[in-house]
């Protein structure tokens, strides 16, 4: 058997492929990534990029060296005569608040709105909607505590769903507090666990060490059996004046705007940088335990990664979760659709020529050419099959009049186009027809 891909990874494949599903399906990948950028750059966002390997000690500090993450799901990435101690990232906020910090973003008018799209890199058990290398669309903004920034970072989040069209997507929103708060719900954790250590998964009794908030969070059935059994109260009910007020004003203003959810006191992230709130979107074509995506504000990442203080908020999305969503709802992405023109010799010596042809077009709409001459029926057959508009025939009768014999696919009406004219010809089509995005010469551009 030929070489396979590595397990927990995917190919995105082209239109037409055999067996393609939603999620490894390139132009609808594509598409969730243009949605975002649209949606994302109107609010003002920019968009950035940086390397998918850092040091160690950025992931390591930027993720917190208590989690799954960095104590067991690390890519580390060796390369000849270098000390290791570089990791394929896990997460994009931590490069991103780096770049923030190393390249002098503070000047930037503030609050500044980034955005990223890319692969991500975690060691995890494969199942489905958990892969490990998986692809997140990243919405991060700094320089800003106000709690109008968390609302505007959620609200985006739901217009990004629906601009894709989802509808079963639920935000579950929480805050986990202040330092202080934090300190005082750990204490009261370790003194409720610490009465049943015993009962507590390794990975548990562990944590009730470094961080007891981490415990709520565990996937041992027993842990959470023990967590049900004593009524543990949540985050919530501990939060300071300041961080309700916070949860408070973040809330009005979602009401204000129409964003539903729902309170969910058992939103936990157990890093001493997080701060007040955090949210996630669930929904249940990824299955419960999974989240479609999720944020929280960071205001203490940047001093944790050396710098100043910089407050900050972010989020990001599963790419693969919301395909799979798209798929449990029997939304899809149409095909991309074919070639405006496809141009045929009906002659071997006349090929290069219908290159010519096609490449001129190309300033004007997609068009391809055949790279073997062919009888006008095959050719015919042969645009047909590649879901080409026109066909432009070449045979010596056209070299020699320095005209193109074209006919439209659709309404099967031939003309004969002087070879200059062509792409005023082609340009009058998609005038008319309105379908110059469609067939237009596509040219991608970050945050267009
Ligand atoms: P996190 O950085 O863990 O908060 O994850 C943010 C989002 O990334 C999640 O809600 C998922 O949509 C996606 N995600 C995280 N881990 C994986 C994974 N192993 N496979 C696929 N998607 C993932």
């Amino acid at each position: 058997m030929a070489i396979q891909r590595p397990k927990g990874t995917q190919d995105h494949l082209p239109d037409g492929s055999p067996k393609l599903s939603l999620d490894t399906q390139a132009s609808a990948f594509q598409d969730v990534q243009d949605t975002a950028r649209r949606v994302l750059s109107r609010a003002g966002a920019q968009f950035v990029s940086t390397p998918i390997f850092e040091e160690a000690e950025l992931v390591k500090r930027g993720v917190g060296g208590s989690t799954d993450i960095v104590r067991k799901e690390m890519f580390t990435v060796y390369y000849f005569g270098d000390h290791g101690g570089f990791i394929l990232r896990p997460e994009g906020t931590a490069g991103i608040v780096r770049s923030y910090l190393q390249n002098g973003l503070k000047q930037l008018p503030s609050p500044l709105k980034l955005w990223t799209h890319g692969p991500m890199f975690r060691a995890e058990n494969v199942q489905k909607g958990r892969l490990r290398q998986f692809h997140q669309v990243d919405y991060e903004v700094l320089g800003s505590a106000d709690p109008l920034v968390d609302a505007e970072a959620i609200s985006l989040m739901v217009d990004v769903v629906s601009a894709l069209g989802l509808t079963g997507v639920r935000v579950k929103l929480g805050s986990i507090g202040d330092p202080a708060d934090r300190d005082a719900y750990n204490a009261y954790l370790r003194e409720l666990f610490g009465a049943h250590v015993e009962r507590l998964s390794d990975d548990s009794k562990d944590r009730l060490e470094r961080n007891p908030m981490r415990i709520l969070d565990s996937k041992s059935a027993g842990d959470q059996a023990l967590i049900a059994e004593l009524g543990v109260n949540p985050m919530l009910d501990f939060l300071g004046d300041e961080a309700r007020a916070h949860f408070q004003a973040v809330q009005t203003y979602l009401n204000a705007w129409n964003v539903t959810y729902d309170i969910d006191p058992s939103i936990v992230r157990g890093l001493d940088y997080y701060r007040r709130t955090a949210w996630e979107l669930h929904h249940e074509g990824v299955g419960a335990k999974s989240a479609l995506g999720g944020g929280g504000r960071y205001d203490g990442l940047a001093e944790q990664l050396g710098g100043p203080l910089v407050p900050g908020i972010g989020w990001a999305f599963g790419i693969e979760r919301l395909l799979l969503a798209m798929e449990a709802e029997g939304l899809d992405v149409p095909a991309s659709g074919g070639p405006l023109l496809y141009v045929v010799a009906l002659d071997d010596q006349f090929v290069g020529h219908a290159a010519t042809v096609a490449m001129v077009a190309r300033q004007v709409a997609r068009a391809e050419f055949a790279y073997r001459a062919v009888k006008p029926g095959s050719a015919f057959r042969d645009a047909g099959r590649r879901g080409a508009q026109f066909v432009a025939l070449i045979g010596s009768d056209e070299v020699q009049g320095n005209v193109l014999s074209i006919k439209n696919l659709t309404t099967g009406v031939q003309s004969t186009v002087p070879t200059r004219d062509l792409n005023s010809f082609l340009g009058d089509h998609l005038e008319q027809t309105g379908t110059a995005a469609a067939h237009g010469p596509a040219v991608p551009q970050e945050n267009a």
